[in-house]
């Protein structure tokens, strides 16, 4: 069932891409594997996938030790700061980094363990006000800002489109993001590197990569319901 899941959605990936003449090469599939046991990530790893997100520290540190080192985990979820710590050395990039605050613990715990931290700058691109993220006014400011600290890598923006039955409906947010994306890259702001765009979850996926997602983060459409 996961086989067959994980070539549909691939195929789709792989539609979306020809559709707007991109290299399928641009877009990485993210295997959101949150509260899913261990046993259904090893039969998705065994089928050459290698990037997994998670949302909770805890759920990263357990799957972390069980499962082999060669997959890089992604934290999707919201992250507190005194949480950081235990997490920074063990993921291959932070999605969801929306505050100064948060990136300077971030970077204190990375610079005690002479590493750098990748991460990415959630927008809450469509102002829901249940959602984290900052706003996309906001973000500039917080880019700088970060770009200060030492440490810490940006590479790109994140964002959690509105739930919707219909993707077309998250064309605009998805646009948005992309535009704003471009608009920071051309800043050519010092330590930001803006090469990542990560969006687009199981309903929406084919419309964010359409509109320039690199990354996309499907969790239901390969594991089945949570
Ligand atoms: C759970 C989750 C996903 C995956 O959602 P699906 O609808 O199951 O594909 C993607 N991104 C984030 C941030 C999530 O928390």
């Amino acid at each position: 069932m996961i086989k067959n899941n994980l070539d549909v959605v691939k195929e789709c990936i792989q539609d979306a891409c020809v559709k707007v003449s991109r290299p399928i090469e641009d877009v990485t599939l993210i295997a959101v594997s949150k509260t899913k046991p261990v046993s259904m990530i090893e039969e998705v790893y065994a089928l050459g996938v290698r990037d997994f997100g998670e949302n909770k520290v805890q759920e990263i540190i357990d799957k972390y030790e069980k499962l082999p080192k060669d997959i890089k985990w992604h934290m999707i979820g919201h992250l507190q700061r005194n949480k950081v710590k235990y997490i920074v050395d063990k993921v291959a990039l932070i999605h969801s980094v929306d505050s100064l605050r948060l990136a300077e613990e971030i970077s204190k715990e990375a610079k005690k363990k002479n590493i750098n931290v990748s991460i990415l700058i959630e927008v809450n691109i469509a102002e829901e006000s249940s959602k984290f993220g900052i706003y996309n006014e906001e973000t500039l400011e917080l880019i700088y800002a970060i770009s200060k600290l030492s440490h810490i890598n940006i590479e790109g923006l994140m964002t959690i489109a509105p739930y919707t039955t219909d993707a077309e409906e998250n064309r605009v947010y998805f646009s948005r993001l992309k535009k704003l994306f471009v608009d920071i890259m051309s800043k050519n702001i010092d330590n930001v590197n803006m090469r990542y765009l990560s969006m687009g979850m199981s309903g929406d996926f084919q419309v964010a990569i359409q509109e320039g997602a690199t990354f996309v983060r499907v969790g239901t459409s390969i594991f089945g319901d949570r």
